[in-house]
């Protein structure tokens, strides 16, 4: 039999060439995206507005499939997080973090990551493989009927979407898998899937200079930027991407950034690693960078309390300590907020996401990834460096 096309590959262009290509006008290609994204039926047969000879087309050659539900907890605080199947034995996660005025959806882009940052654990686990635009935006698609399900809400319309915001902040840099990243983005925005404002869509990344300058020009969303670092040596240590694009051509991209993002400010993100990152000096050197009369950026800045896992060898930030730092940069002007750890009894917090099932079949394809980001990036893209203690 031939493969199935899987309709959520497509973005709202792509769906409406689609569906000429099955003599379709551009409406129908409408509707289905409704079915799919607004109501999340995947059966044709279901999609009841369709022409039967249309629904009977797709069901030869098409389907709807999101990646399968491996695992599925809820935390005491509410978190739930998803382990999902992305095929040859990876498997990722999707973070649903419900508040009293928002429900918060975090996604993953690619199984593992390049990176390695030196406090996160999926960057431990290496590069696995890039996720498809499928299993990005099928995260999405999964929780929002999940959750609805939950609550008893029938394939419900519009008004009652659990998922206001999404943050690409998972597994994996976004800004490595860009035309899938982009892809998913544009389905989040429409007004026929998901229709999120471009603020409510966050993209975070370790600092892809190249690929921040393309995201603003193809699909500019709120930009959070991983920084964890007051200063090239140490950003080094901690998030070696900055060998290839220190602080100041980073900085440099995050103005640049600015002249399309949907808000006028770039959230830093600060991992608080006691005794590595967080005294009263790296602060200080913050605020003259963020204050630079050249690269300078309006900003605001996120401390996420570092979250253990085993054998990262490094400590949380006593919370005097973070709550000292995060004054300092308010006393600046800075505006300055300390991510609360959720989910942590589940280990859905940030950098603890490192997926349970690890792919030990493709280790060739890995390698092959990895020299070409390499060349890319330069030969210290993804290795391990040792903070001095
Ligand atoms: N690759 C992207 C997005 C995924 S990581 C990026 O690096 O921005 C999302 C956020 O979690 C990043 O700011 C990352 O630095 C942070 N993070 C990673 N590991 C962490 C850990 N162990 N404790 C706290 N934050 C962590
Ligand atoms: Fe990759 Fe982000 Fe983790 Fe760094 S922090 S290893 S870029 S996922």
């Amino acid at each position: 039999m031939a493969t199935l096309t899987n309709l959520l590959d497509f973005d709202p262009a792509q769906l409406v060439a689609y569906c000429a290509e099955l003599g379709e006008k551009p409406f129908r290609a409408k509707q289905l995206q409704r079915w799919i994204h607004q109501f999340g039926v995947a059966n044709f047969d279901d999609m009841t507005d369709l022409a039967k000879s249309l629904r009977e087309k797709l069901k030869t050659r098409a389907e709807v499939r999101a990646p399968a539900i491996i695992s599925d907890h809820t935390s005491s605080d509410g978190t739930r997080k998803w382990l999902v199947d992305v095929g040859n034995g990876n498997a990722v996660e999707t973070v649903f973090i419900p508040e009293e005025t928002r429900g918060t959806l975090c996604i993953s882009t690619q199984a593992g990551c390049a990176v390695n940052c030196r406090f996160c654990s999926t960057g431990k686990q290496g590069f696995n493989r890039n996720l498809s635009v499928a299993e990005i935006i099928g995260q999405l698609w999964m929780a929002e009927f999940e959750l609805r399900k939950t609550k008893g809400i029938e394939g419900g319309p519009k008004g009652e979407r659990q998922i206001t915001n999404v943050v690409m902040m998972g597994m994996g840099e976004p800004l490595l898998n860009f035309e899938p990243t982009v892809t998913a983005l544009k389905l989040m925005l429409d007004d026929n899937a998901y229709g999120l404002s471009r603020r409510r869509v966050t993209v975070s990344t370790s600092g892809v200079v190249p690929n921040m300058d393309k995201l603003s020009q193809e699909c500019p969303v709120a930009l959070a930027v991983s920084l964890h670092g007051s200063n090239d040596p140490l950003r080094d240590m901690l998030v070696p991407l900055n060998k290839k694009y220190p602080l100041r051509e980073l900085m440099a991209a995050c103005k640049r950034y600015l002249e399309f993002a949907p808000r006028d400010f770039i959230t830093f993100e600060y991992c608080m690693l006691d005794g590595v990152n967080d005294t009263d000096e790296h602060a200080r050197q913050l605020i003259a960078l963020v204050n630079d009369p050249v690269v300078g950026v309006s900003c605001k800045f996120n401390l996420i309390p570092f979250n253990p896992f085993p054998e990262s060898g490094l400590v949380r930030s006593k919370n005097p300590r973070i709550k000292a730092f995060a004054q300092i940069l308010m006393d600046a002007g800075i505006v300055t907020t300390v991510r609360k750890t959720r989910g942590d009894d589940i280990d859905a917090a940030c950098g603890q996401l490192a997926g349970e099932v690890k792919d030990r079949t493709r280790v060739n394809e890995r390698m092959s990834k990895m020299a070409e980001y390499q060349q890319k990036f330069g030969p210290n893209f993804g290795k391990i460096v040792e903070i001095p203690s």
